[in-house]
């Protein structure tokens, strides 16, 4: 693996390993040629964040990119308010918080507090129910922050050529199930 990661690839990999190969090969390309429906209804959730229509408010910091030298990974964080203090990250819905929902945000977490903001809440947000849910600091939840460190060393140490086995569910949800030489569906 390139040393810097996107963040995005914390939740691809979870997912599928080798998803991000293809994530990473057609990041060049324009989306709609291989994005379906969920990928780009959770896209419009950050719409908002993207066109910088979230707010005007000096004390949030939006459409942000963050970086750490420590866990080398890269991104762009959703929502922080500098006033409160809170990190947030929006989806469009949430039924349920998956492992990389947290990871994701913990990612944000160690790229701003690297960059020296000053970061105390952590929050996921479901925009369809308009419903928060906190998230616990890294520093308070120990078996999650060993879980988000062996996922970034894993990324940063996995080949293609692992032995992978991936399941009839998966690859008929995955968007890259038409490039996948393995695909099972
Ligand atoms: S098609 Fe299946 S094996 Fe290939 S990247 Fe997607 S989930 Fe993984």
């Amino acid at each position: 693996m390139e040393d810097y990661i996107p963040i995005s690839y914390l939740n691809d990999f979870i997912f599928c390993p080798r998803s991000i190969y293809f994530h990473g090969l057609y990041s060049c390309f324009d989306k709609s040629m291989y994005s379906q429906a969920p990928q780009l209804r959770g896209e419009s959730a950050h719409k908002s964040i993207d066109t910088k229509t979230y707010s005007d408010k000096k004390d949030i910091l939006q459409d942000f990119e963050v970086y750490s030298d420590k866990y080398k990974l890269f991104g762009k964080i959703d929502i922080f308010d500098l006033k409160s203090k809170k990190l947030i990250e929006r989806k469009r819905e949430i039924k349920h918080i998956y492992d990389g929902y947290i990871f994701q945000i913990y990612a944000h977490y160690f790229c701003l507090t690297e960059m020296d903001f000053d970061v105390k809440y952590l929050a996921l947000y479901d925009l369809i129910h308009n419903k928060t849910y906190p998230v616990l600091l890294p520093s308070k939840n120990k078996i999650m922050l060993e879980k988000f460190e062996k996922l970034v060393d894993d990324i940063q140490n996995y080949s293609l050529q692992a032995n992978f086995t991936s399941t009839q569910e998966k690859c008929e949800n995955c968007i890259y199930s038409n490039l996948c030489d393995i695909s099972i569906c």
